[in-house]
């Protein structure tokens, strides 16, 4: 296989076909990144030889808070685990992996992730370009938490490349972008965003969560930074709360390493190994969450009792054309506004059998929820409220027809 490039412009290159694109950095010390592997490939070797002691092919989950020194300050890279420990090491390298940058960072949950990143990157006095649509503990982050720090944001329709170069400022120091976005599934044009951030002197970050690293790689287009909820389709099997940073240079790795040791919300090893299971199979899953999701979408569309449906798949969908330039496929998750309000979204929400009634999203049993009042509530009220006529679904990978059947039931009794 060849070497394959790690520049934006392979993936340009690869864009030019309909959802195409696969590139990978090169993460220290780990043989397998940037050695010309496939996706799945990396997804199941890279930072994950067998134990160099036992053999073992699974990396295994190394419960321990400390390391023996064999001399005073001597050890073999490991002292106290929330500096490091060995499962978390593994993961960390996988992801860096997958996502083609040079460092990779796994944290408690995704929040813990973003606010280890504004900690790093962000002073007094900054300022933060936001989607208008962020996710809602994002938004929360920003409004409720660095407010009272002195970190400003603005939120912007982040497809409006215009509108982000204007709310552009001297000590603007990120764009935080997310692609889709969630719960409206927008799409925002990554590789633009970041000529606009970097022009003004910022950095873009991406929230990578819903796409996943498998169906979107943004470092190759040109992001510094990635963000990952790893709860969900990392994970994959809604039985983990984490979450990930992968910087594309070095410099940023280290002083964002120095912060996750310093603030402190490390997964534990069984939680890191978790996720490390979960991303073996992120590939196959997601192949199987998207064309699931496309039948879906078909059945939504043609019944009556659905104004409309939001999906990056659909060529009618104002970020389609951007969406198959840098994503592999256009993904599991798919929104939708009911003809008859917010009474009608409501009631499917509660009518469904397979689809399972909750927050959360990516794992391989299917959800449905009402963002308005649940995943979105803390956005009520703000710039960023979403429509109360608007129902979330999180595609699973369970049998197609049984999806099919369970909705088809659940709308015609609307
Ligand atoms: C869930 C989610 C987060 C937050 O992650 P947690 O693991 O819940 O802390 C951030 N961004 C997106 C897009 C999410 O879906």
């Amino acid at each position: 296989m060849d070497e394959p490039e790690t520049t934006a412009d392979h993936v340009r290159e690869a864009g030019s076909r309909d959802f195409g694109s696969e590139v990978h950095g090169d993460v220290a010390g780990d043989r397998w990144s940037g050695a010309g592997y496939g996706f799945e490939t990396l997804a199941i070797h890279a930072g994950q030889d067998p134990d160099p002691t036992t053999g073992a092919v699974v990396v295994p989950i190394y419960q321990t808070s400390t390391y023996v020194q064999s001399e005073v300050g001597e050890h073999k890279g490991y002292e106290y685990s929330r500096s490091g420990n060995p499962t978390r090491t593994a993961l960390e390298t996988c992801l860096a992996a997958l996502e083609g940058g040079r460092t990779g960072l796994a944290f408690a949950s995704g929040l813990a992730a973003e606010d280890c990143l504004l900690r790093t990157v962000a002073r007094p006095g900054a300022h933060v370009v936001i989607p208008d649509d962020a996710y809602g503990g994002t938004y929360r982050l920003f409004s409720k938490v660095l407010e009272r720090w002195g970190v400003s944001h603005t939120p912007v329709p982040l497809g409006d490349l215009a509108a982000v170069s204007r709310a552009m400022r001297p000590e603007t120091v990120l764009v935080w972008c997310e692609t889709p976005t969630n719960p409206l599934l927008g799409i925002a044009d990554i590789a633009g965003l970041a000529e606009v951030a970097h022009a003004g002197g910022a950095r873009l970050v991406v929230d990578n969560t819903f796409a996943s690293p498998y169906l979107q790689q943004p470092l190759a287009l040109g992001a510094d930074v990635v963000v990952h909820s790893t709860t969900k389709y990392l994970g994959g099997h809604s039985d983990v709360v984490g979450g990930a940073l992968v910087a594309a240079d070095v410099g940023l790795g280290e002083e964002l390493a120095y912060h996750q040791n310093a603030l402190g919300a490390v997964p534990g090893a069984f939680d890191s190994w978790l996720v490390l299971r979960g991303a073996k199979t992120l590939g196959v899953r997601m192949d199987r969450h998207c064309a699931n999701a496309t039948r879906v979408v078909d059945l939504l569309q043609a019944h009556p009792a659905v104004a409309s449906v939001l999906y990056p798949g659909l060529p009618e969908h104002p970020g389609h054309e951007i969406a198959a330039k840098q994503m592999r496929q256009p993904g599991g998750m798919v929104s939708l506004r009911l003809a008859g309000g917010e009474g009608a979204a409501l009631q499917l929400c509660r009518s469904t059998t397979v689809f399972t009634l909750g927050e959360s999203l990516g794992g391989v049993e299917s959800l449905i929820e009402h963002p308005g009042r649940m995943t979105h509530a803390s956005v009520a009220g703000s710039q960023l409220e979403v429509p109360s006529d608007l129902v979330r679904l999180s595609v699973g990978i369970e049998t197609a027809e049984d999806l099919l059947a369970d909705l088809q039931r659940a709308l015609d009794g609307l």
